[in-house]
């Protein structure tokens, strides 16, 4: 018996199945025309989730997914049933993570199609399209399944398959005789990590300045603003219960996060909540809003101080929260010190000779309608190119959210404009301002309701730097500057012994591909290109070695 037929064989033992590939009938009752036992659905109870549409609202019981049986639809009109192992997994097609079942054919062992999980407690059973067109990506014909190495120039498209054993020696000799010079020579390039941190803890371990990351082409922008306010860098807006839900950009219904912010953008639509979407474009966001406002793009802050000036001027906004969660006394000694000006002439003679208390909160009041008074609704309008009645509504409900304002921005506005990240920290002084922080149906931290596992023992904090992914001339740069890599590279600035891109494509999604083309070439300064990935894109074109990664699904 060869291997493949002993484990095979030991599969089927393991499954209940019989000999080959066979499913045994049972000794009595009814059988399909394949001779295999009939289901019996109606004595399963399956779970419901409630959707508000009516659609996808029973999926199997835990108790069943052992052995899950189904019609194959694809012999109707005969009953030909197929027996299952329901596999709780996730998708990787963002970093939404949404729980996925991979339907496992117990006769083939192959996955027969991806479903939702209706215990994962952020997608809740539900998926965008993507999610179950993940069995595309696990059976793509153009998938790497083995080690390859590069046997002609870079880039002319030969290679040989190689043992996982070569590869790793071989990649190995590369990285540590590179360590043993220096500590800047390995580079570990991610797009997508899928996981939390065990790289990072490896690249730690190898004692270099390693880690560069994509995030400075999209997500850095959005997450100074956060960072500035309170040393997180994600919003985790509970829009369920929110009374009010201020979206920036039209993503969450029509990418990042999209599923299971979406679904929760909905329920608390239902429930009451009014939607105010900032978006040049009719996204699907905005056309679900209360309040559309097509902003002019790099105006939104204006819009937000728009908004927090109308809830100052008024006194609308949350001052016991205020009093007691903002450094206002630092900010009344950074006036009297002379290290923040004022507009009121006034006021600020007051505060620097000592007529002013510095104690009582009043004063704070009146510094923060000295400094946010030039943000008119009819600055607003102007610089937003919107109505000025739209602004007015959307302020009106932002003032009345009652501490339920979930808010959320996320890439375009905060990263494609210059001095983009003040979207985000202006967003959340919204959230400040109306005591919507870490409330129920308010914006929280990220960081806050995250279940990040701890490893068992951590390397010591690295020491090493590696300029090419902090330049010095950037000493403020949030996250490393890696879209100026292939220019630096150029510019000899340095070059790279290993070089590892994981699910990552520069050539293709970053904006000046030819240049990354230009340099993945150049066998001086990247001396060696290990892709990481599981399928083919441009940039593994140019690999040294090209490494099949497993897909979310599969694990
Ligand atoms: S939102 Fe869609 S693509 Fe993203 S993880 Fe969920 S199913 Fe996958």
């Amino acid at each position: 018996m060869s291997e493949q037929e002993k484990a095979r064989s030991f599969l089927a033992r393991m499954l209940g199945l019989g000999k080959g590939n066979e499913v045994q009938a049972p000794a009595a009752g009814p059988t399909n025309v394949a001779g295999q036992a009939l289901p019996h659905f109606a004595e399963v109870e399956m779970i419901p989730v409630r959707q508000e549409d009516g659609r996808l609202t029973n999926y199997p019981p835990p108790s069943h997914w052992d052995d899950w049986v189904e019609w194959d639809g694809k012999q109707w009109p005969k009953r030909v049933a197929h027996r299952y192992m329901l596999v709780p997994t996730t998708c990787f097609n963002c970093e939404s993570g949404c729980g996925l079942l991979a339907y496992v054919d117990k006769e083939t062992l192959e996955v027969r199609k991806f479903e939702g999980n209706p215990m994962h407690p952020g997608s809740r059973g539900r998926n965008c399209a993507k999610g179950p067109a993940t069995h595309n990506q696990v059976y793509d014909p153009e998938r790497i399944l083995y080690p390859l190495k590069r046997v002609g120039k870079r880039g002319e498209g030969r290679w040989k398959r190689i043992t996982w054993n070569e590869a790793l020696d071989e990649i190995g000799q590369k990285m540590a005789s590179s360590r043993k010079k220096r500590r800047d020579g390995i580079m570990y390039h991610v797009g997508r990590p899928g996981e939390d941190g065990y790289t990072n803890r490896c690249i730690t371990a190898w004692g270099v300045d390693g880690h560069n990351s994509h995030t400075n082409i999209c997500s850095s922008g959005a997450r100074a603003g956060y960072f500035f306010w309170g040393a997180f860098d994600r919003p985790s807006p509970d829009h369920a219960n929110a009374r009010v839900i201020l979206l920036i950009s039209s993503h969450l219904e029509t990418g990042h996060y999209f599923n299971p912010h979406a679904q929760r953008i909905i329920e608390g639509k239902m429930k009451g909540a009014k939607i105010i979407t900032l978006d040049p474009r009719l996204s699907n966001t905005a056309s679900k809003s209360d309040v559309w406002l097509p902003t002019w793009p790099g105006s939104e802050q204006v819009f937000l101080l728009a908004v927090a000036n109308y809830l100052i001027q008024t006194g609308r906004y949350n001052k016991d929260y205020v009093r007691r969660w903002v450094n206002w006394q630092e900010t009344l000694q950074a006036i009297r010190d002379g290290k923040l000006d004022l507009d009121d002439a006034d006021l600020l003679a007051e505060i620097q000779n000592g007529t002013a208390d510095l104690n009582d909160f009043g004063t704070f009041d009146r510094v923060l309608k000295a400094l946010y008074g030039e943000f008119s609704f009819e600055r607003a309008a102007e610089e937003c190119q919107v109505p000025i009645d739209r602004i007015e509504e959307a302020a009106e409900y932002i003032a009345n959210c009652d501490g339920k304002l979930a808010a959320h921005t996320w890439r375009s506005a905060s990263i494609g404009n210059l001095g983009g990240w003040q979207v985000a920290r202006c967003l959340f002084f919204l959230n400040v301002l109306t005591g919507s922080v870490g409330t129920p149906g308010g914006t929280s931290a990220n960081s806050w309701n995250k279940f990040t596992p701890k490893a068992f023992k951590e390397p010591p904090a690295g020491t090493a730097w590696n300029d090419l992914h902090l330049p010095d001339e950037w000493p403020f740069a949030f996250y490393e500057m890696s879209f100026l890599l292939p220019h630096l590279l150029l510019e000899d600035r340095g070059e790279i012994d290993v070089y590892f891109t994981r699910v990552y494509n520069p050539m293709w999604i970053n904006p000046d591909g030819f240049t990354w083309l230009q340099v993945l070439q150049d066998e001086e300064k990247m001396k060696c290109h290990v892709a990481l990935t599981p399928t083919w894109n441009e940039s593994a074109w140019f690999a040294d070695y090209v490494l099949a990664m497993g897909r979310a699904g599969e694990r």
